[in-house]
């Protein structure tokens, strides 16, 4: 029997499930190993359990937390997808700011009508057993992570910074290059694919386990931008992770 497997999205720009979908060389292959049951950005179809189920997007609304009940209760295996889901990601930098303040930025004078939470990750909610980290979390990632899954194998983890993996592949740092960048405090597992291409890290795939945050102020500020400016970085992704 093959697994079965769903797909969901909460409050998202549904940019991890987009990634699935253009797993184009990928899929026929993929889809003799599993049974894809519900994907609403793919096909009409529902079903009553799965298997596996992938989250998108954080939890941020009343809706949004009795709906992810109901898809817990249902599944056998839940894994969160890409930054939203795993710590709350950019919909989290609204938690910075009272809730009443966004509402009325957001719906003006209808902000009575849309009730909203902070965002939350979906493990603040359910149980999740297993998470996919990235904005948008990578095909490469994904695909490591269900083929274990389908082997009834441990996914890898990754608990190294992106410096590490900045170093292996010999980049020259940015740093010295003027640039700053959030290497030092952010979980690795993408191949320091930014670096890579001169561009700064700005830390998508969440914090290490315990990160040197001072130092890591200080290092940016040291080369030359503002506290300020510095705070926002690390708060880009870990607004829910991160008190400056
Ligand atoms: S993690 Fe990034 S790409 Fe994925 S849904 Fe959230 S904002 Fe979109
Ligand atoms: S460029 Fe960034 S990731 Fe690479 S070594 Fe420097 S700080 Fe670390
Ligand atoms: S280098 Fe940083 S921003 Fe780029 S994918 Fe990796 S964790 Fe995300």
């Amino acid at each position: 029997m093959k697994p079965k497997v769903a797909f969901f999205d909460f409050t998202s720009c549904e940019g991890c499930q987009l990634n699935k979908l253009n797993l184009e060389n990928d899929l026929l292959d993929i889809l003799k190993h599993i049974d894809i049951v519900e994907f609403r950005e793919a096909m009409d179809d529902k079903a009553d359990f799965y298997d596996i189920a992938f989250i998108e997007g954080s939890i941020s609304s009343p809706t949004c937390v009795e709906r992810i009940h109901d898809i817990r209760r249902r599944s056998n295996i839940l894994v969160a997808l890409g930054s939203c889901a795993v710590n709350g990601g950019v919909n989290a930098m609204k938690n910075l700011h009272p809730i009443d303040e966004v509402r009325e930025t957001v719906y003006g004078d209808d902000k009575y009508l849309f009730a909203t939470l902070p965002a939350m990750a979906v493990s603040s909610v359910v149980k999740v057993d297993y998470e996919v980290r990235g904005c948008p979390m990578t095909q490469q990632d994904f695909l490591k992570l269900l083929i274990s899954l389908v082997l009834g194998k441990q996914p890898p983890k990754y608990g190294s910074p992106v410096c590490v993996e900045c170093k292996l592949s010999e980049n020259e740092c940015l740093y010295n290059r003027g640039m700053v960048c959030l290497g030092p405090i952010t979980r690795g597992g993408c191949d320091a694919i930014c670096p890579s291409f001169g561009q700064f890290c700005t830390g998508c795939r969440g914090l290490l386990d315990d990160p040197n945050l001072d130092g890591m102020l200080e290092l940016m500020t040291s080369h030359g931008i503002s506290l300020d400016e510095a705070k926002k970085r690390m708060l880009l992704y870990n607004s829910n992770e991160v008190q400056l």
